[in-house]
């Protein structure tokens, strides 16, 4: 446990590793996540600053819902054009467009790196089954 100041309101408190925020904000931030919850039931797809202005509830705020993906895993979208934390490319919910996600989910797996630069340059499927056998043999 260590104590931090809270990136929202400044004051310190102790970290647990898990929120990243002292209570009083969290339990600011649920509140906040309700009124736009409510509001996205009547206003379905409504942007970003739609939102703010209706719910008071700060861009960053919501912003930070989109990225968790809480909103559009109970089927409540929002218009947001986020950026891909990884590429850059425009997205509308978490944190990476789907080609970087796909990317990183591999560069977890077991062969790690040099699987990661080596499918980088082509992704036609002649060359994935190459590397596949080759994959294949190198494990052997
Ligand atoms: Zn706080
Ligand atoms: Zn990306």
């Amino acid at each position: 446990m260590d104590l931090r100041n809270c990136p929202r309101c400044g004051r310190i408190f102790a970290d647990n590793g898990t929120h990243r925020i002292c209570s009083d904000c969290r339990h600011q931030e649920e509140d906040d996540y309700e009124k736009v919850k409510a509001f996205l039931w009547d206003n379905p797809r409504s942007t970003i600053g739609k939102v703010h202005e209706e719910t008071g509830v700060s861009e960053d705020t919501i912003i930070k819902f989109i990225r968790e993906n809480r909103l559009i895993t109970e089927g409540l979208e929002i218009k947001a054009s986020l950026k891909c934390q990884r590429c850059g490319t425009t997205i509308s919910h978490g944190r990476f467009c789907q080609k970087c996600q796909d990317e990183l989910v591999d560069g977890f797996s077991d062969t790690g790196k040099e699987k990661k630069s080596k499918k980088k340059k082509k992704s036609g499927s002649d060359m994935y089954i190459k590397d596949r056998i080759k994959e294949r043999k190198e494990n052997k």
